[in-house]
């Protein structure tokens, strides 16, 4: 039906190159393209003879405008997704919006530089504005939105799992569950084990950053900012048992506010032991954490990305992986007349994620969603023209999706909420 062009081709696009591998009746081809070619080469060998999805590679560096668009001219994509690092979301889009070419995402935009001056300033100001501090809000994509419709084009922003299918399950709710949603809790728990001290289950310098940032959530209209692991909770998820979890902040409360009508508060928990959270500490208190180069021996280096090449490489943690993983929402609001509250979750398997597809049940959580995200763009399954959030069309095929592609869901009237 269509041809897709990947951009990025780590631990995330691993799964949804081969998920779109699965899916040839809409995508016919599929274009991998990445910084290190051999990776695509990779994914193209272990998929020969078991697609019918016509399969080719190519090399770019997804920081250049120019590259971007020769590729795109070479390659005549109907849709491109974007699973390399939201540092290149802008650019991407930019050549998208050259090409006239539908553009789908994971996660919103943040700079590789925070110190550089003309973002640092939008940034500061928006802080004080919007009263939120993490590097990565939806403005800046947002902004695209007239630019995207002038070119008849979409853009599908944050179709992972969260943004995504917890955006998704938001509209599902709404649209089946309720007349008005209150309250949501997003609540991200990951029991694998994978026998490391210390590693991150995606991209190190993206998951340190988000976890070490100030937390927020919105209520009233506002948001309410706390300081890193300010707010605690423990919470008995589904197959998984009783974990830590603390309040975060995350992009998908930034879109689901505005996207749900009346909706009074919304929260985003993310599960962490203490080691991992003792090891966090660690590092950012020496400076490991940063993202800003310091002069060594001569050279250039950046803490944050020196200590990448350290840890375990996200997509090699599979076959070491036991446990589950539960991410949901908690919905309160009201149907009928009455108070009514559901919970809406999936829950992953590790070893069966590496069984199926060999990779650790985050990459899978991610990777099936950015597939499904395409597959309603290039499908015509969801159309318009301009930028949009997942939340914003109708859930029921994606959710069939989710079904059919591996992540089922599980709705529970009357859960335990979280106080
Ligand atoms: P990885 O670091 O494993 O992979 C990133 C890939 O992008 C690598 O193949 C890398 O190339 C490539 N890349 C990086 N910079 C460039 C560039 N300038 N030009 C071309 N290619 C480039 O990351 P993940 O797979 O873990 O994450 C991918 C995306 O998914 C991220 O945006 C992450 O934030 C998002 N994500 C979203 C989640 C959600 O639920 N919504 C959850 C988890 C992740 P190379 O191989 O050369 O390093």
């Amino acid at each position: 039906m269509g041809k897709l062009l990947v951009i990025g081709c780590g631990g995330v696009a691993g799964v949804a190159i081969q998920k779109c591998a699965q899916n040839s009746d809409v995508f016919s081809e599929i274009c991998v393209a990445s910084r290190t070619k051999s990776k695509c080469d990779a994914i193209k060998d272990k998929l020969e003879g078991k697609t019918k999805s016509v399969m080719t590679t190519e090399q770019v560096n997804a920081d250049s405008v120019e590259e971007l668009i020769a590729l795109m001219k070479k390659v005549q994509p109907d849709a491109v997704l974007n699973v390399a690092l939201p540092y290149q979301d802008l650019t991407i889009m930019d050549a998208c919006l050259a090409c006239g070419i539908h553009y789908i995402d994971t996660a919103n935009y943040e700079p590789e530089d925070i110190e550089e001056p003309t973002w640092r300033a939008i940034y500061e100001k928006r802080c004080r504005e919007e009263g939120f501090s993490a590097y990565f809000d939806y403005s800046w994509q947002w902004a695209y939105k007239e630019k995207f419709e002038k070119a008849g084009i979409m853009a599908l922003l944050g179709t992972g799992f969260d943004p995504g299918v917890t955006s998704v399950f938001s509209a599902y709710a709404l649209k089946h569950y309720f007349d008005t949603i209150e309250t949501i809790d997003i609540l991200d728990c990951n029991g694998g084990d994978h026998g490391y001290p210390f590693a991150t289950n995606f991209n190190p310098e993206i998951n340190l950053r988000e976890v070490s940032a100030n937390g927020s959530y919105w209520e009233n209209g506002h948001w309410v900012e706390t300081k890193p692991m300010e707010i605690k909770r423990v919470y008995d998820f589904p197959e998984v048992g009783q974990k830590d979890m603390y309040l975060l902040h995350h992009e998908e409360i930034e879109s689901l506010a505005k996207n749900i009508p009346g909706v009074k508060r919304i929260r985003f928990f993310m599960t962490f032991g203490q080691s991992y959270l003792t090891h966090m500490n660690c590092l950012q208190n020496v400076g490991m954490l940063s993202t800003t180069p310091i002069a060594y021996e001569g050279q250039q280096i950046v803490p944050i990305q020196f200590l990448k090449a350290l840890l375990p490489d996200p997509a090699s943690l599979g076959p070491r992986t036991v446990g589950k993983t539960n991410i949901g929402c908690i919905y309160t609001g009201m149907k009928d007349g009455q108070k009514k509250t559901i919970y809406i979750y999936n829950v992953c398997d590790h070893q069966e994620c590496y069984k199926e597809l060999g990779s650790q049940a985050i990459s899978y959580t991610t990777g099936v969603p950015a597939m499904i995200g395409a597959a309603m763009v290039v499908s015509g399954t969801w159309s318009g023209k301009g930028v949009f959030n997942v939340e914003e069309f109708d859930p029921d095929p994606y959710m069939d999706m989710l079904n059919q592609y591996g992540l089922p869901w599980v709705v529970e009237e009357h859960p335990q909420t979280v106080e």
